[in-house]
């Protein structure tokens, strides 16, 4: 799924521009949002949960509606 730049907001009609939704993490790194299956489970080999696919967030610049979309990895 591609997300185009910019959206119509769905309360107010307002313009939605892509912003990005930053997980702050450990210590001075951010991440961008990810998403996984409910029941992932952390790898054995890498500890890390199989990531589904990368999160496109769209802000309202009137109301402050933030959207979220899922855009699966390939
Ligand atoms: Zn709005």
């Amino acid at each position: 799924m591609i997300t185009p730049a910019k959206r119509e907001c769905t309360d107010c009609d307002g313009t939605m521009h892509e912003v990005k939704m930053v997980d702050k993490g450990h210590g001075n790194q951010s991440h961008p949002l990810e998403y996984a299956a409910v029941d992932a489970m952390p790898s054995f080999w890498i500890g890390q949960v199989p990531y589904a696919g990368a999160v496109a967030a769209f802000l309202c610049e009137s109301c402050g509606l933030i959207k979220l979309y899922g855009v699966p990895h390939r």
